[in-house]
């Protein structure tokens, strides 16, 4: 297997973690269980004590035309999908101009602005294991039931780009921070909003380091140069805490922590008994 390194401080947008050696996956055959798979880091927390960790390689970065859909490979981009469709006339994919991340981090998290969800569009998977259509997949509000590797997606091609849709998409984004994150920390709970339950317990604006649950948006931790994983952390807790003792409401984590501390059924973060 090859490797690569990769510093987190640049690589991840949070802009904070190690600078570490990961396995670079290029034959789906490859025993890849015992690494962590990540994409472009968009929505994770590398911290100092990371699993092994793994990406596709270079080899699934392709869009391809076949008939009347796009198979796109996991490793893409998706500035690199919005633009191709805006060349090629093709429509549904314009929230992808403004939701970073590789595709098969996307489809993996089914990501999406609002309605606008990465599955309202998609038609199969591929894994090393094989095709798995939409239908067999379990999807919801930013999550998945998939536990391989996505090499590949298949999507419905539509005529006719919409460019006032990606206007309303950045307009959507106005009120969010420009600052180093990971989109929104928490996912907001049935009916309510987590920003809106952050501020509620006082913890819009709350800094510790250089990390801080955002003034312009309360669910956006950023980094305000030079944090630090364990400031996150406290963070992530102080607010799940705060929000528990005054609501009852648990805050699930959106962003993934990577970190052999944080993750599995030990985890502090998990549940709101530890
Ligand atoms: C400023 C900002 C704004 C954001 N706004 C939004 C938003 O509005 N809506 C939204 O949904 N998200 C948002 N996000 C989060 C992020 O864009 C998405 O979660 C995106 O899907 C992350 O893709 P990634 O490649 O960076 O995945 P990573 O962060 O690298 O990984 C995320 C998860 O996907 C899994 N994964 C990655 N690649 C694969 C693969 N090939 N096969 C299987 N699993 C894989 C990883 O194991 C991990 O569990 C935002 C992020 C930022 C920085």
């Amino acid at each position: 297997m090859h490797y690569k390194t990769i510093d987190f401080s640049s690589y991840s947008s949070f802009k904070m973690g190690p600078c570490i050696e990961v396995a670079l996956l290029e034959n789906p055959h490859e025993n890849y269980e015992e690494y962590y798979l990540i994409g472009s880091c968009n929505n994770t927390l590398v911290g100092p004590k990371a699993p092994k960790l793994i990406t596709l390689s270079k080899q699934f970065d392709y869009i391809k035309i076949e008939g009347n859909t796009l198979k796109i490979g996991g490793a893409t981009p998706s500035g690199k999908v919005a633009s191709f469709c805006k060349k090629n006339d093709i429509g549904g994919f314009e929230f992808l101009s403004h939701l970073p991340g590789k595709l098969g981090g996307l489809v993996y998290m089914n990501a999406g602005l609002k309605e606008y969800e990465i599955f309202n569009i998609l038609l199969d998977i591929t894994t090393p294991s094989g095709t798995k259509t939409k239908d067999e997949i379990s999807y919801g509000y930013r999550q998945t039931d998939i536990s391989e590797p996505i090499l590949e997606a298949t999507f419905t091609l539509n005529k006719g780009y919409r460019v006032e849709m990606t206007e309303m998409f950045k307009k959507m984004r106005a009120n969010q921070p420009s600052t180093p994150s990971a989109g929104s920390c928490f996912k907001n709970p049935q009916g309510d909003y987590a920003g809106r339950l952050i501020e509620a317990v006082g913890l819009k604006g709350l800094i510790r380091g250089a990390m801080c649950f955002s003034q312009e948006h309360a669910n956006f931790l950023v980094n305000n140069g030079g944090g630090v994983f364990e400031d996150a952390i406290w963070l992530i807790q102080e607010a799940q805490k705060r929000v528990f003792d005054e609501f009852g409401i648990w805050l699930e984590c959106e962003i993934i922590i990577l970190d052999e501390r944080y993750m599995g059924s030990n985890s502090p973060l998990l549940s709101p008994k530890s």
